[in-house]
């Protein structure tokens, strides 16, 4: 960590709104002008739209994620926690990966740590489920679902055959939809390499509170998307909701009860709960309060965007909603971030701040190979679009809006690599736990057990003995 005079400009979080803010700041920024810090857990930004791709093995892992080091080679870029804020001091708390944790200094703070799978105390969920906000998850839940059908395979027990096919998702937003369409293709693909395991003997089960699936490409797509999913044999119960999954054993509030080893959560997200650690104020759901300028309500020198933000919709105020408040999605991120940095870079030079205004382009979705939906947004016209032709301009426009060529470049190969080669359907779960193997050669060997031939042998050595 540097301690140099200039002033600091540090970046809570290196998700989508960090990497982009400080790119922009970075961009903007006289030599020398300030050091910009950007602090966060992980070392690398996730692109999260490509996890359901990753989790269904038609992207490499590695390519949906980016280096911060490498993409912000000017900044400081710091592993760890921040934890706390002491406004007065203007000091933020560090804790590192390892070691003491320890204040740092700042001038001008931006807030991006965006938000965390939203969860409900539902008996057993916590122990079972799955969530889908990280690179780490969606490699973890594609290992279980292969490894699922190695041991359908493998089994002779009919109850742990059928628990092992029953895949359970809970919440059909973007995240849930994807993943599910994407997980049921691979594992249909998957299929064809067992012997005892067919497509007809897994069961794939969608749930969601709300009376439809996919809200963010309305509700004709999203009517489209349910009985797509349902032609290709996944059970789609809407208005209703998970009571229990205690030891995997589900039950939904419309009476259905299933046993599942696999319990998938992408029922919605909420702000980072390590804000209400901050001081900062904050909206009726944990959102950081920011103005129509990203600035954080009563302050002059901390912003906030992202899925960690309560942003005023302008264009949705101006249409005549005054509760209208940007969706938590990539799209306003993006965007939000570069004014964001616009903002941060005038603050400091105590130039006026720019207003944060965009209307919504539409969405795409993938629902597996060759499937999905997109609404394109042209002023007041929505264009709907299903089938392959959605599914070109969702690959089209994540892979277009995936950060660094670098990152474009493989991911675009990837896909390419996968028009002539068959999918990977090897599951490697042992590479969460990769030193057992060699826990078990390294460790003392036990006394070694005499063989039974070896025990007959040395008693006829003493009858011999004895005669
Ligand atoms: C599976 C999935 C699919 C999606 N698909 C789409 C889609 O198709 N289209 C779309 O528009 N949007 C999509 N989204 C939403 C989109 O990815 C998010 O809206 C976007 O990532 C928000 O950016 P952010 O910077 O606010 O948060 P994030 O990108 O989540 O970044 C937050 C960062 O803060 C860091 N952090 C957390 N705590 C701390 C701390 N205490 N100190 C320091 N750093 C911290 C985290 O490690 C993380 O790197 C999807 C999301 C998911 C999960």
């Amino acid at each position: 960590m540097s301690t140099t005079e200039r002033p600091r400009i540090l970046v809570v979080g290196g998700g989508y709104v960090g990497l982009y803010a400080a790119r922009r700041i970075l961009k903007k920024m006289r030599y020398g002008e300030a050091t910009v810090t950007v602090v966060d857990p992980r070392s690398y930004m996730t692109y999260q739209p490509f996890l359901p791709e990753a989790a269904a093995g038609s992207i490499s892992p590695r390519h949906v994620v980016v280096p911060l080091r490498r993409v912000l080679p000017k900044a400081e870029v710091l592993t760890g926690r921040v934890t706390t804020i002491d406004q007065d001091r203007k000091v933020a708390t560090v804790a590192p990966l390892v070691g003491e944790a320890y204040e740092l200094p700042f001038d001008y703070l931006v807030i991006a740590m965006g938000a965390v799978s939203r969860t409900f105390p539902i008996p057993g969920l916590a122990e079972q489920g799955i969530g889908m906000k990280g690179i780490e998850e969606s490699i973890g839940l594609r290992n279980h679902v292969l490894e699922q059908l190695d041991k359908a395979d493998s089994t002779t027990d009919e109850d742990v055959r059928r628990k092992a096919l029953t895949f359970v998702f809970v919440g059909g937003g973007f995240a849930g939809a994807e993943t599910i369409g994407e997980v049921e293709d691979m594992a249909r693909d998957a299929a064809k390499y067992y012997t005892s395991v067919k497509r007809e003997d897994m069961r794939f089960v969608l749930v969601d509170a709300a009376d439809k699936i996919l809200p963010e490409v309305g509700p004709k797509l999203g009517a489209y998307g349910k009985e797509h999913l349902e032609s290709r044999g996944v059970e789609v119960y809407l208005s209703t909701s998970m009571d229990s999954c205690v030891d995997g054993h589900v039950v939904l509030k419309n009476g259905l009860e299933v046993d599942s080893s696999t319990i998938v959560w992408t029922a919605g997200v909420k702000p980072n709960p390590a804000l209400a650690r901050f001081g900062l104020p904050l909206g009726p759901r944990g959102h950081v309060d920011t103005s129509e300028k990203l600035q954080v309500q009563g302050t002059d020198y901390i912003w906030a965007a992202g899925d960690n933000a309560q942003v005023p919709d302008m264009v949705g105020r101006r249409a005549g909603n005054p509760n209208a408040w940007c969706p938590p999605n990539a799209q306003h991120a993006l965007r939000q971030a570069k004014v964001l940095g616009d903002n941060v870079i005038s603050g400091m030079r105590g130039f006026p701040q720019k207003e944060y205004s965009h209307a919504n382009k539409g969405a795409v979705a993938g629902l597996g190979l060759h499937k999905g939906v997109a609404m394109i947004v042209m002023g007041k016209v929505k264009i709907k679009v299903k089938g392959r032709l959605a599914w070109y301009m969702h690959r089209g426009y994540h892979g277009m809006a995936m950060p660094t060529w670098n990152r474009k470049i493989r991911i675009f190969a990837d896909w390419t690599l996968a028009m002539f080669l068959k999918r990977e359907v090897v599951s490697l779960g042992a590479m969460e736990t990769p030193r057992e193997e060699f826990y078990e050669a390294a460790k003392p060997s036990p006394a070694p057990v005499a063989a039974k031939a070896d025990g007959d042998a040395s008693k006829a050595g003493e009858k011999a003995k004895a005669s």
